[in-house]
């Protein structure tokens, strides 16, 4: 027995429940600016500085994040003690251009941010990134001194707020801001239109929809100089709050900024936990990754599938199910020797962590019309045609004019509801 409670003790987490928010961290929250450089091999961070603002709308309730979906983790320690209080995992644009071919060739810096509750005492900031085998590795450390004359106080609260959908405390749900992106003065009430108009029909969806109640909303009146977005295709460059434009990664359709302290400083006019960015543009496009941002083309006939599915990326770190992108290395090896972390994506290498309690199919499932509505593991995900599987035939993960999430996809939103509401 005794044997058996030892056991049950080293396998049990360390969990940092709510009641220990209050032990370890203040009601404020830190922002980390910093540079993320390197190419396919490297990843080197430098920090520029920490800002601070009141309050903390984040999570009190899972401090130590359950689902690790993303390529980097933030992981914040109590100096003294050395017991962790805090863990993040999120993906970025960086990482995403490591692999391109362009990261085969030269050497990049990206402007990065992440926040995190203020630590009440001395503690030690800790990034780590994932290997090939899907390991987090340490690739950077410092010391935060919560006292430091040198952390700024940013008055970031230059921006009209409006709330168009309102479901309480933003301590208790998940804040939600859309900044506008190449909307003049003259255009702000174009954008207001707009957003409403998708933050109605986001929850048109479901899960969305039986959980609208645990979504706030809100919007900011941030005017840019020009209309529109960069078209590198076109030669047309505009000087925008945040820098987007078309063509990222020479990829059309990918509208991106790498400036994400602009875009943060720009949301930062409210309480957010995500941002989403409406492009002033009718061309298609979009693009969207978790726990960083996700942006879409606002004035195009796919705008709100564009949305859903971006936001998708953004909140429960879905994976594309579809086949090819053209922007990303397509893998000759076909026989992967791990478990992607994407909650929708597997190489059946360890599906017991995925969705094998929900398989009603054949593995891997045969695409036929028997099982069009099957969950099963179906060849062809993540960019890569062989050895990747997702979970149904039908997904707005996969195809937009799906309109819909296939169910592997509603669970991870659902769990992703619970960890910002809870
Ligand atoms: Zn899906």
């Amino acid at each position: 027995m005794k044997k058996l409670i030892l056991i049950l003790l080293l396998l049990m987490p360390v969990v940092v429940t709510a009641q220990n928010f209050d032990k370890f961290f203040l009601d404020k929250t830190v922002r980390m600016n910093y540079i993320i450089a390197g190419n396919c091999q490297k990843t080197e961070i430098y920090l520029s500085k920490f800002l601070c603002n009141e309050n903390w709308t984040g999570t009190k309730n899972h401090l130590i994040q359950k689902n690790e979906y993303g390529p980097f983790k933030l992981q914040i320690s109590d100096k003294k003690s050395g017991e962790i209080i805090y863990t993040y995992t999120y993906s970025s644009l960086f990482f995403e251009w490591q692999m391109t071919e362009e990261a085969l060739n030269v050497s990049k810096a990206f402007r990065e941010a992440v926040k995190f509750p203020m630590p009440k005492n001395q503690a030690v900031i800790d990034f780590f990134k994932r290997d090939s085998l899907m390991r987090f590795q340490k690739v950077f450390s410092t010391d935060f001194d919560p006292s430091s004359k040198f952390i700024e106080k940013g008055n970031y609260q230059r921006f009209t707020v409006k709330n168009i959908i309102e479901n309480g405390n933003p301590k208790e749900k998940y804040d939600l801001i859309f900044v506008p992106e190449g909307f003049t003065q003259n255009e702000l009430t174009d954008f207001e239109k707009l957003a409403k108009e998708y933050a109605e029909k986001l929850f048109d969806y479901e899960p969305f929809k039986s959980q609208k109640d645990m979504f706030n909303i809100r919007i900011i009146s941030a005017a840019s100089e020009e209309s529109g977005a960069d078209i590198p295709n076109k030669n047309i460059w505009k000087n925008t709050i945040a820098d987007f434009g078309y063509s990222v990664f020479d990829v059309d359709r990918y509208v991106m900024t790498e400036n994400y302290w602009a875009v943060c400083d720009a949301a930062s006019s409210a309480p957010w936990d995500g941002i989403i960015v409406l492009v002033n543009s009718d061309i298609y496009g979009g693009g969207g990754i978790y726990n960083y941002y996700g942006a879409f083309a606002a004035k195009n006939p796919m705008s709100i599938e564009i949305f859903v599915h971006e936001f998708g990326h953004l909140f429960a770190g879905l994976a594309d199910e579809y086949e090819s992108d053209g922007a990303f290395i397509e893998e000759s090896n076909e026989n992967y020797n791990y478990e992607p972390y994407e909650p929708n994506i597997t190489t059946l290498k360890n599906f017991q962590s995925k969705w094998k309690d929900m398989v009603n199919a054949p593995i891997p499932t045969p695409k036929t019309q028997k099982y069009e509505n099957a969950v099963g593991a179906f060849e062809g995900g993540n960019y890569q045609p062989k050895g990747f599987y997702r979970p149904s035939m039908h997904c707005i993960m996969r195809r937009l004019e799906d309109k819909m999430f296939c169910p592997v996809c509603k669970r991870a939103i659902t769990d992703a509801v619970k960890y910002w509401s809870e």
